[in-house]
């Protein structure tokens, strides 16, 4: 067989991040039986441990283990039939045709290695909006320009919007709960072109339907060239709506202005509805706001504030500067501090009017408050520029007071090593800042460019793993920019995994990746799951769409990383990321990429995990004795998952071998194989994946004797 498989190391690629052992960070626990039997299989499988061994991991160093065999690749022992061939396993586990992105790669916008097709365009939008919060109505009044670009190849007659406040329109369709619907987003102006547009549907004009705009151009907009559009809207904010609203007097103003839907080039428009639960589908572009708020609110935003002298207090200015230095966290507005003339500017009338600009950015969310604190520090991205030199990003917190009791004064702190973490393991972080903000409960992690909304109970312990989440979602989707409402595995999974990373990282002994696998397992034990290749909002329930979204794709990723390695998988995704960043990839440019990368036909891991609810479950039937150090050891694959199986034999005085059964075994349909196994003089018993690096179902028969 030529498919190099290694038996995992570590479930997650940790020691990837051993350096960071030496900052000074929130206490270790011990290390863990866990981990030494992690060390023990690195000591094994010496060809699995190059650059990611166990014995640099943090921390205490296991005791050494005698070495053993290297891991070897069994060949069945009485094969029924020849080995599969490539063909054979492409037709048994290929992936469902799908014929709009075969059509993208005929066009030459996509391909079949990964990489966006020499004919790739996507389109552009420039916006300048203006934005007033009013604190006595709750409203939010808007106006702004907006100029999108056809970078397409095709005419086009009719634009869409995102009206995502629609969503708490009274009769709006809604597949999540709200604490009160107060009315959708009215607009007031719409203009193209110099043109007023009336909404009417007949001719040029424009008609709201559930939270999509469809806006008829007076002209079609041919390709190469664009279109000015203006708006003018309000809406009532709401007390706390989905990812975003209103506590007390702290605003998260997220989906507040009408947001160009995205066309691209292998689905054309994607104007599903936004329904609450499944997220969003964001294009690229360059976002100039002016944001106007109470004098002596704080607010924080995507971008770069622009008028820092205007609007910040002379001490506020020198705090910033003091902590964009570098070294501890400052506390750029504390208690004290807050108020007009002091953290703020005063404002005219009582106002003040923020100015931020973001370039290449999918959206632009903000968060203002009375009440807000302010923490900021540096984080390492490592070297952004290339350069030769680490670069910096600014970390923001802005958090209430009363939040210190979920954990909010290490928040900066947490967030600063999130990105470190992930600049590191993945690539450097491009933004300006990250910013953390406390908000709405409604918002639990809730992920914006450069931002995030923390709401609801967390402690110092917790509020790190939703941070890291949400820092994750810094490089899935906001980087890598996937449709999230279709393929919410692309952004979800993605974090869901990155966060185990930077657990692991910070808290070693916590197990993120178990309690992924086992949210999966204890749903797919009992086909309580839908397949991930579903759309967002077609799960039959939450419970289904959080499986399919978050742990299982994550699990799913442990279990890559034992098929081709860790240090493959790593590579895989920052080519991935490397290809896509700032653009928008579809499923099989993920999984194009990952073959490419690995040079593995991995079509049958794909569909089986991705596709299907296949289970996993491997089981030992029989051992039997052949010669003084070898057994023949039988496998059933009971369930329809193939996967190689992963066996560790032992001996009594704690000698061990391995074996690797490829996953081809399984092609032809068989369901049984015998393999010869080394095993050690003494030996006691065998094991399927001791470290449980492949999510099966049943793991009462994965060992002998039973
Ligand atoms: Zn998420």
């Amino acid at each position: 067989m030529d498919r190099s498989i290694a038996y995992p190391v570590t479930p997650q690629g940790v020691p990837l991040l051993s350096s960071f052992a030496h900052e000074p960070m929130p206490k270790r626990r011990p290390k863990t039986p866990h981990r030494a039997v992690a060390a023990l299989l690195c000591s094994l499988i010496a060809s699995a441990c190059s650059t990611q061994s166990a014995s640099s991991v943090a921390g205490p160093t296991p005791k050494p283990v005698p070495a053993a065999a290297p891991v070897k690749t069994a060949t069945p022992a009485k094969p029924a039939r020849p080995p599969a061939t490539r063909a054979e396993s492409t037709r048994a586990f290929a992936l469902p045709a799908w014929g709009a992105f075969d059509s993208a790669v005929v066009r030459g916008t996509r391909t079949l290695t990964g990489e966006p097709g020499p004919a790739y365009w996507q389109q552009r939008t420039e916006y300048h909006l203006e934005a007033e919060l009013n604190q006595v109505s709750k409203r939010l009044t808007g106006h702004g320009t907006v100029v999108y670009h056809n970078n397409s190849p095709n005419t086009l007659d009719t634009l869409y919007f995102q009206a995502y406040g629609n969503l708490f329109a009274p009769d709006a369709k809604r597949n999540t709960q709200l604490l009160a619907s107060l009315g959708g987003i009215n607009f007031t102006k719409v203009v193209a072109e110099g043109s007023a547009l009336d909404s009417t549907a007949l001719g040029a004009g424009w008609t709201v339907s559930g939270t999509i705009m469809t806006l008829r151009l007076p002209k079609p907009l041919l390709p190469g060239t664009s279109v000015e559009l203006e708006f003018a809207w309000h809406l009532r904010i709401p007390p706390d709506g989905p990812r975003g609203g209103q506590d007390r007097e702290t605003y998260v103003l997220s989906y507040w202005y009408p947001q160009v839907a995205v066309y691209d080039d292998v689905n054309g428009w994607q104007i599903d509805q936004y329904l609450g639960n499944a997220e969003f589908y964001m294009g690229y572009g360059d976002y100039d706001v002016a944001l106007t708020v109470p004098e002596g609110w704080l607010v924080a935003s995507t971008g770069t504030l622009q008028n820092p002298d205007e609007v910040l207090g002379n001490e506020t200015r020198a705090r910033l500067a003091k902590a964009r230095a570098g070294g501890a966290v400052v506390s750029v507005v504390g208690e004290g501090d807050r108020g007009a003339g002091k953290a703020t500017a005063k404002g005219t009338n009582g106002k003040l009017t923020w100015r931020f600009r973001a370039e290449n950015v999918r959206d632009v969310t903000w968060a203002a408050s009375s009440l807000y604190l302010w923490d900021a520090t540096t984080a390492s991205v490592g070297d952004l520029r290339g350069h030769g030199v680490p670069d910096t990003t600014m970390i923001y917190s802005f958090y209430r007071p009363d939040q210190r009791r979920n954990g909010w004064s290490e928040s900066a702190l947490y967030a600063a090593r999130a990105i470190t973490i992930f600049s590191r393991v993945l690539w450097p972080y491009p933004y300006p800042h990250m910013t953390v903000v406390d908000g709405p409960s409604s918002c639990g992690g809730m992920e914006y460019p450069m931002m995030t909304c923390i709401g609801g109970d967390w402690n110092a312990r917790t509020l790190f793993d939703v941070e890291a989440h949400e820092i994750a979602h810094m490089w899935f989707p906001m980087q890598v920019g996937s449709d999230e409402k279709r393929y919410a595995w692309m952004d979800e999974g993605m974090a869901q995994y990155f966060q185990s990373v930077a657990i692991d990282a910070q808290f070693p002994d916590a197990d993120d990746v178990g309690e992924n696998r086992r949210n999966y397992v204890g749903a797919a034990r009992y086909g309580k799951e839908t397949e991930m290749m579903r759309y967002g909002d077609k799960y039959p329930d939450y419970n289904a769409y959080g499986i399919a979204s978050y742990f299982k794709p994550a699990t799913v990723l442990v279990a890559l990383g034992g098929v081709i390695g860790d240090s493959t998988l790593m590579q895989g995704l920052r080519e991935y990321g490397r290809r896509w960043t700032n653009r928008h990839p579809m499923p099989n440019d993920f999984w194009n990429t990952m073959n490419q990368v690995s040079g593995l036909d991995l079509d049958w891991f794909w569909r089986t995990w991705y596709y299907e609810t296949w289970k996993l479950d491997q089981s030992i039937d029989g051992v039997v004795r052949t010669s003084p150090d070898t057994m023949a050891v039988t496998i059933e694959s009971k369930g329809r998952a193939p996967m190689p199986v992963l066996l560790v034999a032992r001996g009594a005085g704690g000698a061990t071998t391995s074996l690797v059964v490829p996953v081809d075994v399984w092609f032809t349909g068989e369901k049984k194989v015998t393999v010869q196994m080394a095993v050690p003089s003494d030996f006691t018993r065998v094991d399927i994946d001791p470290l449980q690096r492949f999510p099966d179902t049943d793991q009462s028969n994965q060992t002998w004797p039973r």
